[in-house]
């Protein structure tokens, strides 16, 4: 089965724990060095994946988006500043969109990003305003909600496979709704776990993640993997956080060598391939 590979195309300093944190520092870009690897792995393997880009970062690369591109990649938005939606309004959020299609058009015309991914998977009941304007504004689909409790974020109603989302409650199912690709999650009882990208994937042994990728697969769900470059990269700057946004950030970096076995294992496409263009639909037949 193909599974979907995503990366959020951000700056090493983008995350929120060190948004948040109050830190001065400097900050200098890495994202071209960081990526650069990944692209000339993915070129190795002959897969395509998905760059949920943040829109400045895209304005300050735009070699780096030609890349992406001509490599046959999909280009995906990130929001403009990587604010998450919690700090942004229903009009600053119309801004970042409109910004990042203006720009995309202008830079890179007859490019169209199909889908949206919300930084920090911040799209949840209390934003859920950011549905209809992503719907109004011609995406796709939506990849933002996670579908389980974690300590920054998390929508735990939501359903676990590919749905179209109501516009007053991500976590509910509305016909005609903007189509919603959850994240891959592991259910365990009540409890569910991510294990495909961040710290669960820095933080569990291959093995593992090998056999929960196989059991997505073998209740015939594509598991999705979402990979910042900055966690694949060996001189990301470490920041001194708190213990806790420490071992959240850089606990088991670099994870480029994980990634690299993942590839020799799985079948990847990117998640438009994977979503829009096969059989997963017409698994859940009307999504709902
Ligand atoms: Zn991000």
């Amino acid at each position: 089965m193909l599974n979907a590979l995503s990366f959020d195309l951000e700056e090493w300093y983008h995350p929120e724990a060190i948004r948040k944190s109050n830190l001065r520092f400097e900050r200098f870009s890495q994202v071209v060095e960081a990526t650069t690897p990944l692209l000339n792995l993915l070129r190795q393997y002959q897969v395509k994946a998905t760059f949920f880009t943040v829109g400045e970062v895209a304005e300050a690369h735009p070699h780096l988006i030609e890349h992406i591109l001509k490599d046959g990649h999909e280009l995906g938005f990130h929001g403009w500043s990587h604010d998450p939606l919690w700090a942004l309004t229903p009009k600053s959020f119309t801004v970042e969109i409109e910004r990042f299609l203006n720009w995309q058009q202008q830079t890179f015309p007859g490019v169209r990003s199909p889908g949206y991914r919300a930084p920090t998977f911040s799209l949840d009941q209390t934003t859920a305003w950011a549905v209809r304007i992503l719907y109004e504004h011609g995406f796709a689909y939506d990849a933002s909600v996670f579908p389980a409790r974690t300590w920054l974020y998390g929508t735990p109603e939501a359903p676990l496979h590919p749905y179209t989302m109501s516009f007053d409650n991500p976590a509910e199912v509305m016909e005609n709704g903007l189509l919603e690709i959850p994240m891959s999650i592991f259910p365990i009882g009540n409890l569910r776990i991510g294990f495909t990208g961040g710290l669960y994937l820095r933080a569990l042994p291959f093995a593992i993640v090998k056999k929960l990728i196989q059991h997505t697969n073998n209740i015939g769900r594509a598991a999705i993997l979402y990979i910042h470059p900055w966690e694949t990269y060996s001189h990301t700057p470490r920041l001194s956080l708190s213990p806790g946004g420490r071992f959240v950030l850089y606990h088991g970096l670099p994870s480029f060598e994980k990634l690299e076995k993942l590839l020799q294992v799985f079948q990847f496409s990117p998640m438009q391939d994977v979503f829009l263009h096969s059989a997963q639909l017409k698994i859940y037949g009307k999504l709902f």
